[in-house]
């Protein structure tokens, strides 16, 4: 059967490249980073190149780079270490801390906990868009407030939030100011200066590396208490033997992705908008959600209107297409998505919300071949459904099927 790969927010497949890259240092190269003798100088070189070429694609400086497990591990970092090494150190009552209501479940998650331990937290807003309004952040902060996290990119909608605008709002302020950048990184250019961040967020799966390793960018100066303790490893940073490896295969996605990340984002964004476009002209109460301009240029989102959405991927899957509800790490829940309840979609609307995510290896063929597939799906799960036939016959125009 044909397979058609429409779920790159959730992981991208390895680059050829960057498994040849980690090779060696799953075989013959198996030194520890952190020894002196000639297999260990070997690891740890690897490793600072790597570092040079993460470093690269977010235009900071290596020394600034910290390797890490991924994401989670980064944005866990950040947000407990931020917390926790503000003065009085080591305490979490009297500070406070500002989120976004659209968070990846490893910032909200860390955000709960944080309360939990007695750190007020902020869930801030954001529109019908999917976008934060940096002014509802500015009106966020407290005399007390140590940390703003706002994510990059969203990994649901693929909405852009202004990061410029926030971490202007944070340097006027004196906050620091993190950013789960792991949508972002390796699809949209990213310059953490620019940005004006003190904390990034990197994983590497998400654009052709391998899986459980990442990076944290930590601005210099950054007063960062560490969430593991062990080892001097990674300048005292994040202890743990060096993934050298996985380092290695981060370094080179990051290389590969920063070679291409222009031509690649026009072609992606070519082949999603033609899918979209598709979709939305000739599939009726098809709606998009959130901002159609700022946005990856690799993600679609879109509801279909008396359609279960688990349904209609389990039914996509049976046609080798592979696309999801949402967050991966969610599927199975029962709840709605917290990030489309938060741009104000109905259960019922956010169950029938469906993403669809390219990749640097969708094609052309990829889209036809989903685009020929998917009326059929949507007819067909519709024809169960007793709400969309009763609003069938009391709306023919826009309910009615086009072939
Ligand atoms: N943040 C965002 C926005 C994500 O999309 C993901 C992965 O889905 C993560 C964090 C977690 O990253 P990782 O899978 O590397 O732990």
């Amino acid at each position: 059967m044909r397979r058609v790969y429409l779920d790159n927010n959730a992981t991208t497949p390895l680059a050829p490249e960057v498994l040849e890259a980690m090779r060696p240092y799953l075989t013959e190269q198996y030194g520890n980073a952190s020894s002196i003798h000639w297999f260990g100088q070997q690891a740890k070189s690897a490793v600072e190149n790597a570092r040079e070429q993460m470093a690269k694609l977010i235009h900071a400086r290596p020394n600034d780079v910290v390797f890490t497990s991924g994401g989670t591990e980064s944005d866990n970092a950040s947000i407990f270490g931020i917390v926790e090494a503000a003065p009085p150190h080591g305490r979490y009552e009297g500070k406070h801390v500002i989120v976004s209501s659209i968070e990846h479940h490893a910032v909200l998650n860390a955000a709960q906990a944080l309360e939990k331990r007695g750190t007020r937290v902020t869930y801030v807003r954001v529109g019908p868009d999917g976008i934060v309004d940096p002014k509802d952040i500015e009106a966020a902060i407290r005399p007390e407030t140590v940390l703003i996290s706002i994510m990059h990119a969203n990994n649901e909608l693929g909405t852009v939030q202004p990061i410029e605008e926030i971490g202007r709002v944070a340097l006027e302020h004196d906050v620091y100011f993190h950013t789960d950048a792991v949508q972002a990184v390796g699809k949209i250019p990213v310059d953490v200066e620019k940005l004006g961040v003190d904390l990034l967020s990197i994983s590497a799966h998400k654009f052709h590396g391998p899986k459980g390793t990442g990076a944290l960018y930590i601005r210099r100066g950054t007063n960062l208490a560490p969430l593991l303790y062990g080892g001097h490893h990674e300048r005292d940073r994040r202890a743990g033997t060096e993934n050298v490896a996985g380092a290695v295969g981060a370094g080179k996605a990051a290389e590969l992705a920063a070679l291409n990340l222009e031509s690649s984002a026009v072609r992606m964004a070519a082949l999603r908008d033609r899918l979209e476009d598709s979709i939305l002209g000739s599939i009726p109460l098809a709606i998009r959600n959130g901002d159609r301009e700022r946005r990856l240029p690799t993600t679609s989102n879109i509801r279909f209107e008396h359609v279960e959405g688990e349904g209609f991927v389990i039914a996509m899957d049976l046609k080798g297409i592979a696309c999801s509800t949402g967050a991966a790490c969610s599927s199975g829940s029962v709840e709605p998505s917290h990030v489309l309840s938060a741009i104000g979609l109905s259960k019922a609307q956010a169950r029938s919300s469906i993403r669809f995510s390219l990749g640097r290896l969708s094609t052309a063929e990829d889209i036809d071949y989903a685009l020929e597939v998917l009326p059929r799906v949507v007819e067909q799960l519709r024809s169960l459904s007793p709400n969309y036939k009763k609003e069938a016959v009391s709306s023919p125009l826009s309910a009615v099927s086009r072939p």
